[in-house]
């Protein structure tokens, strides 16, 4: 845990993945504390929460609010479970409210995303594969009662000035950041991440144009004046500008090397993803490769660069 500014504070918690911690915040306000972002629901990260809030003498109790920037399970996966321990209100954006709605134990959500997965490539047996490691994962088999939503440039008070809400969609459809002007901090949430650049995917709940998006989002942060970034995983950096700036011209060369895989036969999201970064990885990483691949080649059909075709039920894909 460490102090970001007067009256903020980071708390890094663990995650069990190969991105092995996640940054939450808590905020001090005259009428309590408000917490931004809830790690996984795992015993050990709820764990590592309540003896950091106890740490600066706070605690469930002291909790009044709880703010989630997007749907990812590092982000909200324990939400349900500290509105029950804090009794505060959870908040989230509408978007990504809407889309946690149909989550729960009927499991239709996954069952949506088995037949994405298999309309882009994936073989069966890794599709059912999947489906079993994500129905038994922690945060997502539980409904989340959301209390409210948080709007776009809507300006949250705390001791130490204001937070306003920043729309950053690309890494998922509703995602917000967050800009705290008297200390020139973004809290940059999955949108800007050191050393890594966030996954921007086309999933069976985001299907239109998410790198395009995220394009719109880089520019929108770039003409912020933050002294310091704030992620939601790793270190607090510099040079935000810099940083986008790379971003995009990453996401230029990985169209091109997209265009210059397509040759006469028509190639899928799963075989493309498989070509660009090997198919010996994990089922987890193929899904997202494939993901990743998918925003890229939507944003070029939008260019007509590319063009999908239907071969027997799967979605290919071509040079334009
Ligand atoms: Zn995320």
């Amino acid at each position: 845990m460490w102090p970001v500014a007067d009256g903020a504070w980071q708390i890094r918690l663990p995650l069990p993945w190969a991105l092995t911690s996640v940054n939450v915040f808590l905020f001090h306000t005259d009428g309590g504390d408000l917490l931004l972002d809830t790690g996984i629901r795992s015993a050990e990260s709820l764990l590592s929460l309540e003896s950091a809030l106890q740490s600066v003498g706070s605690g469930w109790n002291c909790i009044t609010g709880i703010l989630v920037s997007h749907l990812h399970p590092d982000h909200i996966g324990a939400a349900a479970e500290l509105r029950r321990r804090t009794g505060a209100p959870v908040r989230m954006p509408d978007i990504e409210a809407e889309l946690v709605k149909p989550l729960g134990p009927d499991r239709k959500f996954f069952a949506e995303a088995a037949a994405f997965l298999r309309q882009h490539g994936m073989p069966a047996p890794q599709v059912d594969a999947l489906r079993e490691q994500a129905a038994a994962g922690s945060g997502l088999a539980e409904r989340l009662v959301v209390d409210g939503t948080i709007e776009e440039g809507e300006q949250i008070r705390f001791l130490g000035g204001t937070l306003e809400a920043i729309a950053a969609p690309g890494h998922s459809p509703g995602q917000l950041c967050f800009f705290w002007p008297e200390q020139r901090v973004l809290f940059s949430t999955d949108a800007i991440l050191p050393h890594v650049t966030p996954n921007i995917g086309v999933h069976w709940f985001y299907r239109d144009n998410p790198l395009g998006e995220y394009l719109v989002t880089l520019d929108k942060l770039r003409g912020l004046d933050a002294g310091k970034v704030v992620p939601s995983h790793g270190r607090p950096f510099k040079g935000h500008r810099e940083w986008i700036d790379n971003t995009r011209l990453h996401h230029g060369r990985r169209c091109d090397s997209i265009v210059d895989l397509l040759g006469d036969k028509p190639m899928n999201a799963f075989e493309i993803a498989g070509a660009v970064w090997g198919e010996d990885r994990s089922l987890f990483d193929r899904r997202f490769g494939m993901a990743e691949s998918l925003s890229h080649l939507a944003y070029m059909e939008l260019e007509q660069r590319v063009a999908a075709v239907e071969v027997v039920g799967v979605t290919c894909w071509t040079k334009a």
